[in-house]
C-alpha cells in the first residue's frame, strides 16, 4: 500500500487511523453482524453513533445547549438556499464577497430577497479579507452572511465582522475544527464536511435555538426547513448515515489529537513551515496578502505559467498529488487540513527547494 501526501482542497485527506478503523469494522460493526451502511438508522446501534457524534462535536466546539446541530445532506451549496428561506423574514441580508464560495451564496438568496454585498475583495482576486469594522450593515438586515476560509484563494478571517447587532451566518467548510472557535459569536456556523472531517455528503449545521422558524418562505420544501430536521435529531428521513459514523470517528480523533486548542497549534506549525519558505523564496511566492493567511488553503506562484505545470507534472511523480491550483487562479495550491502530517509539509518543502535550485 502506497500513501500519497494528498493535498487536495476537498474531498480531502483523512486521518489513517480513521480509514483503518471503518476498514476492520466494514463487515461487522461491534458485533452486530453488519457494517455501518447496511444497518437500519432506526437501529439503536446506529443512534448511538449520531449521538455519540454529536456529543463529540459539542466537546470539540464547546456548543452551548442553546444551539442544535443537524447532520444534513446536499452538501455547503443547498445552505446558499437553504439559509434565506429560513432566516429571510424581512427579506434582507447582507453578504461579504471573499471568493467564489460566498458570491455564490450572494447569488443564491438573490432569489429569496435583496441580498447585499455590503464589502468584496474581488477588486484584487480576492487576496485579502477586507477591512469589516465598520460595513454599511442594513438597518433590517435579517443576517450578516460570511464565508470564513475561502477555499480557492486562501485568506482568513482574523477578526470576525462588526455586524452591528445582526445575526452572523458562517461558512466554515474549509476550516471546520482546525482552531477553537466561540459559537455564541455566530447565530449559524455550517459546512460541508468533505474538506476537514469527513465524506462528502455530509453538511453540519450548528444554529442557535431561537433562530429555527415556526414558517420558511413560501414554498419552501420540508427537506430546506431547519425545524423538520431539528424536531428530528436530522432523522427526518435517512440521513447520510455512513458519512455521519466517519465524521463522529474523527471527532473521536480530534478529542485524542487534544482538542482544537492542540489542532491550532499543528495547523500553525505546519502552515508556518510553508509560509516562511514562500517569503523567502526566490521562485515561489504566496499569492495573499500576510495578514489574511488561511492555515488551511495556501496559494502559491512561480509567476510562471509553464513552470507552474512543470512543477505541479514532477510533484505529482514525487507522490504529492493535487497541487495545481483552481483553474480561476492558475498556479498551485496546498490545502494542509487537520490530517496531513507535518512531515508531509516538511517534504514538500524540501521538494520545492529542489526543484528551485534545479530551474533557477
Ligand atoms: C467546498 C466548499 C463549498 C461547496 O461545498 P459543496 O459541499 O460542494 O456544496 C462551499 N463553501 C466552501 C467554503 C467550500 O470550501
Amino acid at each position: 500500500m502506497a500513501r500519497v501526501y494528498n493535498f487536495s482542497a476537498g474531498p480531502a485527506v483523512l486521518p489513517e487511523e480513521v480509514l483503518k478503523e471503518a476498514a476492520a469494522e466494514m463487515l461487522d460493526y461491534k458485533g452486530t453482524g453488519m457494517g455501518v451502511m447496511e444497518m437500519s438508522h432506526r437501529s439503536k446501534a446506529y443512534q448511538a453513533i449520531i449521538d455519540e457524534a454529536e456529543q463529540d462535536l459539542r466537546d470539540l466546539m464547546n456548543i452551548p445547549d442553546n444551539y442544535k446541530v443537524l447532520f444534513l445532506q446536499g452538501g455547503a451549496s443547498q445552505q446558499f438556499a437553504m439559509i434565506p428561506m429560513n432566516l429571510m423574514k424581512n427579506k434582507v441580508a447582507d453578504y461579504i464577497i471573499t471568493g467564489q464560495w460566498a458570491k455564490k451564496a450572494w447569488q443564491e438568496a438573490q432569489k429569496y430577497g435583496t441580498a447585499n454585498a455590503v464589502a468584496s475583495s474581488a477588486d484584487e482576486t480576492f487576496s485579502y479579507i477586507p477591512d469589516c469594522s465598520d460595513l454599511p450593515i442594513s438597518e433590517d438586515a435579517d443576517y450578516v452572511y460570511i464565508c470564513e476560509n475561502n477555499t480557492i484563494y486562501g485568506t482568513k478571517y482574523k477578526q470576525l465582522p462588526n455586524t452591528k447587532g445582526k445575526i452572523l451566518v458562517s461558512d466554515v467548510s474549509s476550516c471546520f475544527l482546525s482552531e477553537p472557535v466561540d459559537v455564541t459569536k455566530y447565530g449559524v456556523i455550517y459546512g460541508g464536511v468533505q474538506k476537514n472531517i469527513g465524506p462528502a455528503g455530509v453538511v453540519i449545521v450548528i444554529i442557535r435555538e431561537d433562530l429555527i422558524p415556526e414558517t420558511c418562505l413560501e414554498g419552501t420544501p420540508t427537506m430546506l426547513q431547519y425545524k423538520i430536521h431539528a424536531d428530528n435529531g436530522s432523522m427526518y428521513n435517512t440521513p447520510p448515515a455512513y458519512g455521519i459514523y466517519i465524521c463522529g470517528k474523527v471527532f473521536k480523533w480530534l478529542k485524542k489529537m487534544g482538542g482544537l486548542e492542540a489542532m491550532q497549534a499543528h495547523n500553525e506549525k505546519k502552515a508556518k513551515i510553508l509560509y516562511d519558505f514562500l517569503d523567502n523564496s526566490k521562485l515561489f511566492k504566496g499569492t495573499v496578502r500576510k495578514e489574511d493567511r488561511s492555515l488551511m488553503n495556501v496559494p502559491f506562484v512561480t509567476g510562471n505559467a509553464d513552470l507552474d505545470a512543470k512543477f505541479v507534472k514532477e510533484a505529482k511523480e514525487a507522490g504529492f498529488e493535487n497541487l495545481k491550483g483552481h483553474r480561476t487562479v492558475g498556479g498551485m495550491r496546498a490545502s494542509i487540513y487537520n490530517a496531513m502530517p507535518i512531515e508531509g509539509v516538511e517534504k514538500l518543502v524540501a521538494f520545492m527547494k529542489e526543484f528551485e535550485a534545479n530551474n533557477a
